[in-house]
């Protein structure tokens, strides 16, 4: 109702008679803040016939200006308290609700933290430095890309060895020096000697590259423990009593070791390390086969090796031994396939928690 047009004070109270039914009406029956925001608007706002009236106010003779402004004031009221009251309930019905969503409920189970675990290899690893450290070994790590001399030459593997081929080795394509993808951690026997005078008691973990296709049994990148002492005096009996004392620490007091004849250019005599099988003690099972499990290769350090560091061969000897440990962690932990180490498939991970 515009302003400027006169008020007809019988209208205007029948006016506020039904919007106050109207809105009392309006208010009880909003569902939510919204609905309630909208029916104040309708009601009390700007366009409302409520407004209307109370701008045509200012326009009655003074009896009705205080007759039907009293009635305003009432209906304004009521409409008000109405409102805040719908409010109030509509507000507890939200909390309560939410509440009820929130709701904990103390009985149920409690969810349990993944805390996360080591990798297996890192395990392993940890492992074999832990006993090596315990007999007096020191940690050396060293550089993934090598020259030929620290991976081959220092290490006496002639020119024409087929471990220097590119079908088994991965060469960088860099300019100066021809550089490889390390291929074993043996080049830190090298610059562990370089480094310092003997005695020398290393121990040297790493990861190692191959020119190689992935099985399941073989990789491209696997990871190597490479142990070295030099000392006076040292003989091969040293070297069979310390890997008989790792083996043992590593897989059970009862393991037994052997050594058969076995060529690396870099030790003289060499073998290769076999160890009664932790799984069936040695009388033959599915995980391997005849008793014995294959285990590291050693042995006496070439004096021609210790020679190209500036070691005197005629006063120091010493011993060498290394070999991957995927294929150990395979057997110690028994899963089928090398190629699950590197495939972070959580559900193999975390069946490692917690082991050792
Ligand atoms: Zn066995």
């Amino acid at each position: 109702m515009p302003a400027s047009e006169a008020l007809d004070p019988g209208q205007a109270l029948g006016v506020l008679d039904a919007e106050l039914a109207r809105g009392l009406a309006l208010i009880g029956g909003a569902a939510g803040r919204d609905a309630l925001d909208e029916a104040e608007s309708a009601l009390l706002g700007r366009k409302s016939p409520f407004s209307g009236i109370q701008r045509g106010l200012g326009g009655l003779s003074e009896k009705d200006r205080r007759r039907i402004g009293q009635r305003t004031n009432e209906v304004r009221g009521a409409l008000r308290s109405a409102i805040a009251s719908r409010r109030e309930t509509l507000e507890a019905e939200r909390e309560r609700a939410l509440l009820e969503a929130d709701r904990i409920d103390v009985t149920l189970p409690g969810r349990r933290l993944r805390p996360g675990s080591l990798h297996p290899l890192t395990l392993l690893q940890n492992r074999i430095v832990d006993i090596f450290t315990g007999m007096g070994y020191r940690v050396v790590e060293g550089p993934e890309v090598e020259t030929e001399w620290y991976n081959f030459d220092a290490l006496n593997i002639p020119p024409d060895h087929p471990a220097r081929k590119t079908t088994d080795t991965l060469y960088l394509s860099t300019p100066g020096e021809p550089r490889v993808l390390r291929t074993e951690t043996s080049a830190m026997q090298i610059r562990t000697m370089e480094s310092q005078p003997p005695p020398v008691y290393v121990i040297a973990p790493g990861r190692v590259f191959r020119n190689e296709a992935t099985d399941a049994t073989h990789l491209a990148v696997f990871h190597q423990v490479e142990g070295l002492a030099v000392d006076e005096d040292i003989t091969f009996a040293d070297l069979k009593g310390t890997l008989e004392t790792f083996y043992r620490a590593l897989l059970g007091q009862e393991r037994r070791i052997r050594l058969t004849p076995s060529f690396f250019p870099f030790v003289e005599p060499g073998a290769q390390v076999e160890v009664t099988c932790f799984v069936c003690g040695g009388v033959g099972c599915r995980t391997c086969g005849n008793g014995w499990i294959e285990g590291m290769g050693c042995g006496m350090v070439h004096p021609r090796v210790l020679e190209n560091v500036g070691y005197d061969p005629e006063r120091y000897s010493g011993f060498a031994f290394g070999g991957g440990i995927d294929r150990m962690a395979m057997l110690r932990y028994g899963f089928p396939d090398i190629r699950m180490l590197l495939e972070n498939d959580v559900r193999f991970l975390a069946q490692f928690e917690g082991a050792t």
